[in-house]
């Protein structure tokens, strides 16, 4: 089973990155001969206009047998029965008003990234039901869910491209001053700037190489061009050094203006300033309330403030 279990793991994470690399799907799907996990219903509607409220409404979830993944190179995998996978959420709700900060913490292995990844239907809920403006994601159409919500993590992925190739994804129509307008709002244009190629230095994998800080912020930059009515935000500080943190900070301020957000927090700073903080334990939401009053209850919360919580970009705490 677990030599199963592995290919099939890494599989899903390549989707992941993928998805939230917030470039065209169709474009991904084509570079890795990928199909998405989900499918568009025929009579499926945009997303409603107008600010964004999320909605969890007691979402259970476990990841997809083998069996049932629609992956074509996993066929020979699937005719082996691997057995069902254990749920992973077992009833989470929550609302997220229209330019709410939701702030997702909790231990290792919770659920936080699977809660995240149902928003922009990476998957789906296995029961219960994920709603944008009222809608079910289910019956949203798949372009309108792609402009709907912007997905940045620690891993940002770029395409071997130019730096404004990798911007023009987010936005092909986006006028030069808007690029930079971005960049600058990203806290990397000085960077961009001091390159000798700019805009056409060629970045990713085979290309010049950025530090993970560099990487976030452009595709921070990325985000604002697209200016998602929603944000879903993996803010791991993982590889990031103090200068690049406090410069990331910055950028995600302004990133998270206005928009309903949902974020995976590991910075005291970010965690403060939520509307609601949710502690997620186990696949539910254990804890739910405001820093102070969290604190105050001396629970997993104030466990997980005493030991985890990084106190980087905080000016007081
Ligand atoms: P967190 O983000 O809180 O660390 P995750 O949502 O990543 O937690 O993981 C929750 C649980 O789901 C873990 O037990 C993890 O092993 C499992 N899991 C995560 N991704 C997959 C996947 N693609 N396939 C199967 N199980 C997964
Ligand atoms: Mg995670």
């Amino acid at each position: 089973l677990m030599r199963l279990y592995g290919p099939l793991t890494s599989l899903s994470n390549v989707q992941v990155d993928v998805m939230t690399a917030l470039v065209s799907f169709d474009r991904v799907f084509e570079v890795l001969d990928l199909k998405p996990m989900v499918a568009e219903r025929p009579d499926a509607v945009p997303v409603p206009a107008g600010p964004v409220t999320i909605e969890f409404d007691d979402v259970r979830f476990r990841y997809p047998a083998a069996e049932e993944v629609s992956l074509a190179s996993l066929e020979s995998v699937a005719k082996q029965d691997t057995g069902p996978s254990h749920p992973v959420l077992e009833g989470v709700s929550f609302t997220a008003a229209p330019g709410r900060l939701v702030a997702l913490v909790g231990p290792s292995g919770a659920g936080k990234t699977t809660i995240t990844s149902l928003v922009s239907r990476l998957y789906d809920a296995t029961e219960g039901a994920v709603r944008l403006n009222g809608l079910d994601v289910r019956e949203a159409t798949l372009a309108s869910l792609r402009d709907t919500v912007g997905v940045v993590t620690q891993d940002a992925h770029l395409f071997h491209d130019t730096i404004e190739a990798n911007l023009r994804y987010a936005r092909p129509e986006a006028g030069d001053e808007e690029l930079w307008e971005a960049l600058r709002a990203a806290q990397i244009a000085d960077l961009v700037e001091s390159l000798p190629d700019g805009l056409d230095t060629v970045v990713g994998d085979r290309g010049h190489r950025l530090s993970g800080g560099e990487k976030q912020r452009l595709a921070l930059a990325r985000l604002l061009l697209k200016a998602p009515r929603v944000v879903v935000l993996d803010e791991a500080t993982a590889h990031l050094d103090s200068e690049s943190e406090a410069a990331v900070q910055r950028a995600l301020k302004t990133a998270l203006a206005g928009r309903t957000s949902l974020v995976i927090a590991h910075r005291l700073a970010t965690i403060r300033e939520a509307d609601e903080i949710l502690v997620v334990q186990d696949g539910h939401v254990a804890e739910r309330g405001g820093h102070e009053e969290l604190l105050a209850r001396g629970g997993l919360y104030a466990e997980l403030h005493r030991t985890q919580f990084s106190s980087g970009g905080s000016p007081a705490s």
